[in-house]
This record gives C-alpha cells, structure tokens and sequence, in this order.
C-alpha cells in the first residue's frame, strides 16, 4: 500500500443513480460541444479520485477497473507526484530539449536504460504519446535496417495515427472510411492459447511460415509484438512463442521490439511485461503508465539501433516535457519505494482467487486469464466459445450503472478487461466481482 494515506475513503458508494443529474447535464453540453468520434464508455463525469476510487461529479464513488486504460497505475492523483509536478512547473514548463536540454529528460533516459530488460548499453528517446512512440521505433528500425516492412501480430493495437492504426489490427471501429493507409506493413498470426489450442512452438512455426510465405525475412525492418495484448483482449501467448519469435529476429536482422505501453511499467508484477517470457527485446516502448496521468512516451533500446537515426532525424515539440518527466520521476520512485511490482503481484493472486474460477461458475465465461493488475474474461455464447459481444455490453452496462468501470477489450468485443490500480485492496476487488457476478448470473 502506498505510503500516502488515500484522500477519499476506498469504498463503493451510490448517492444518486448512475449517471446522476449533473452527469447527465454536463452530457447535455457535450453532445452540443464535443464530436461524437470520441466515444465514452459511460457517461459518468469524474470529478476527482484517490488509489482505486474515482468520484463524480454527483459525489458518487467508483471502484475504477480500468485506470483511464491502464494509466493510473499506482492510483488516481497520487499528491507526491501531484507536487513533483507543480514544483516543477513553477520552475520550469519548456524550453524544448532539442533547442535546449535539462537534467529531468536525461535522468528519465538513465533510468530506463535501468528498469528496460536487458544487459547492454541503452539509448532513449521521449515523446508526447504511445502511438507516437511506435511511430518512432518504426522510423528509427527502418534507419537500423535499412529494409520497410513492419510486421505486427494479429489483435495488436499500436494506436490511432495514421502509420499506427494501420498496425492495428481490426477495422473496427479504429480504421474504417479512415484510409489511405502507408504500405509494407503486415499482420501475422499471433499466439492466442484459448482460441487455437497451439503450443508456443506450433503457434511461433506457423506465424514465421506466415512471415516467410507473404513477406519474406529479409524484407522485414521491424517485428512488433505486445507481450500481454492489452486492447487486443489480454491475449497471453503460450509458452516459448516469444522466445521463437525473438531467435528468429534475430537469425535475421529484425528489430524486435516489445510495445509495453499499456502492459509495462509495474502493471503484470515486473517492469515490463516481456520479462515473463524470458525474452529481451531489441527496442521497448513505454507510455500509458510512466508519469501517473500526465502526456509522456518513450522508445529505449540496443544505442547502435537508436543511434542509427541522424540527429534532427527524430523529436518533437513537446516531448520529454520538463512537467511530465517530473511526474515520472517521482513514479519511478514511488514503484521501487511502495514496492508496487510486488503489489501488482498481490492484485494478480487476489483476482485469481476471487474470479479464478468464474469458468466453471459461468456458462458465458470462456477463460480468465491474467498477469498482475491486467485481466481478461472471455465473454462467450453459453457452453461455446464463440464470442458474446451482446453479454459483454450487458455486463458493462450492469457495471457501469452500478459503480464499478471496468473495460471492453477483444477482437470481438467480447472479452471484459479488468486493470485496477496495483493499489486496490482486497475488498474492492471482491465488492467490484460482486457487482460483476449479477450480471453474469444473469446471462445463464
Ligand atoms: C494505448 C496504446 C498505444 C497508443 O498509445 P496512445 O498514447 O493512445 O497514443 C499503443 N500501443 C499500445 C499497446 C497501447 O495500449
């Protein structure tokens, strides 16, 4: 638990029904005001928040699943790096590191060339946000390699710019009516236990045939994968995938690159989430989870591959923002000091003990599977394992209107992602399962 006492009671608690009056009036003005492209889960304006409570703007209080997609990890408005950042903002807000630099960007670099896995020399680069940190890794493995193509594994999700959301995986809703697409990207077969039965081994074979059939090896510059797939549906890869996947990379100059933005950073119960298959990646990207909140990503890896780009070759206004860096000093330090990998540990036996066992209580449960403070439950048609997108959002809606924000997540919409703060006690988590259970008794 953080040292920190929580500024807002750590419990559930409706005041009004869900979304309340205020709510629904700042709705009002939203759908006057705001595009209808950024859609909401629900509805529910937050007002402030503390650990794993999110408060409206009603006084209502949320247990939050979700962290804003895996963010908050070590909880909401964390008053240490709230006064890193304001310290630093009566400092110094920008000066643009490429114009001229300060020590909080460096010393963030030093720090993930240490926390990155890894035995080698590591050079970083920040930037404002996850996709422009994939953005980055493709331009500088293409510098590297001198070769375009860039392989991404199916179900992955690397973001909403132009170049990324054609390395993601569905069409829907991130891509459709949204092209023209850049070319010589390529999605290949991933590893998904639950759905293709296949062994690491099997599943890594058939991906590199796939690769080898359609692309050919030595075309490819980059092969992104995301260790735990986050928006994908928390597809975990068997066994020894990883590990096939990176040998085969590097028997032919691939750049391998783990994009740890929403799985990295404390969040499974390591650093990153790649060190649970054994395999040390060529370039990592960070993002969502490194300054508690505020706008900050990262590309760290091997100095020869991040040194191949010509200096002026890579930046960006706002990257490494002196604020931002403040903030994710301090996260940095509040990881090690709370031992907060040890408390997403804690998270993933509690979760496993409390909803372990839903398969086997529930027809429409298919599999719960997880690492840490980053869960999925497969959402299926009673007695099948076809997926049940209409039982997904029943449960979102159960939830939602009752306190507890979870997330959807799959290919199919069809797997409830479930990414508390590594904060959440106990009894949270068994309150939120409760709320969750009705509805799942409900679908049969
Ligand atoms: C969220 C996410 C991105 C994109 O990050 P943004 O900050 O939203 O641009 C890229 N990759 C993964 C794995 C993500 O989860």
């Amino acid at each position: 638990m953080p040292s920190a006492p929580f500024s807002v009671p750590q419990e559930r608690l409706l005041v009004t029904e869900l979304p309340g009056p205020k709510s629904l009036a700042l709705q009002e003005r939203r759908v006057a005001a705001v595009s209808r492209g950024a859609g909401t889960l629900a509805n529910i304006y937050m007002d402030h928040g503390s650990g794993a409570i999110l408060v409206d703007v009603d006084g209502n209080r949320l247990i939050d699943l979700g962290c804003g997609i895996g963010v908050t990890t070590i909880g909401h408005a964390h008053p240490e790096v709230a006064e890193a950042a304001y310290e630093q903002a009566k400092k110094l807000t920008h000066t643009l590191f490429t114009v001229t630099p300060y020590e909080n960007y460096v010393r963030v670099a030093e720090k993930l060339a240490q926390i990155t896995p890894g035995d080698f020399e590591k050079h970083s680069i920040l930037v404002n946000s996850g996709a422009e940190a994939v953005e980055n890794a493709v331009k500088i493995a293409r510098k590297y390699t001198g070769r375009r193509a860039i392989v991404s594994l199916d179900h992955a999700f690397h973001g909403r710019t132009n170049l990324t959301m054609a390395m993601t995986y569905r069409p829907w809703p991130e891509r459709v009516g949204m092209g023209p697409f850049p070319g010589e990207l390529y999605s290949v077969p991933i590893s998904y236990p639950f759905r293709d039965g296949l062994s690491g081994e099997e599943a890594a074979a058939k991906t590199i045939d796939y690769l080898q059939t359609h692309i050919g090896a030595s075309e490819v510059a980059a092969f992104f994968v995301e260790p735990i797939q986050g928006d994908g549906g928390i597809v975990i890869p068997a066994p020894g995938f990883y590990a096939r996947i990176a040998e085969f990379c590097r028997e032919n100059g691939i750049v391998f690159v783990a994009d740890e933005i929403q799985a990295g950073i404390a969040r499974t119960g390591a650093w990153y989430s790649i060190e649970h298959h054994g395999v040390v990646p060529d370039l990592v990207t960070s993002a969502k989870g490194i300054a508690g909140g505020f706008p900050l990503a990262a590309v760290t890896g091997r100095a020869e591959i991040m040194d191949a780009v010509q200096p002026g070759g890579i930046g960006g206004t706002f990257g490494g923002n002196p604020v931002s860096t403040a903030a994710a000093l301090k996260v940095f330090e509040i990881i090690e000091r709370d031992d907060l990998i040890g408390q997403a540990q804690r998270v993933e036996r509690a979760l496993t003990a409390r909803i372990g066992g839903w398969a086997e209580r529930f027809a429409s449960v298919g599999e719960v599977r997880g690492k840490g403070a980053m869960f999925g439950v497969e959402i299926v048609k009673p007695g099948t394992k076809e997926p049940n997108p209409e039982g997904l959002s029943a449960i979102l809606k159960h939830a939602t209107s009752h306190g507890v924000i979870p997330l959807d997540a799959g290919s199919w919409d069809s797997v409830l992602r479930i990414m508390p703060s590594v904060v959440i006690s106990e009894e949270l988590i068994d309150d939120a399962a409760s709320v969750i259970e009705e509805a799942l008794e409900k679908l049969g």
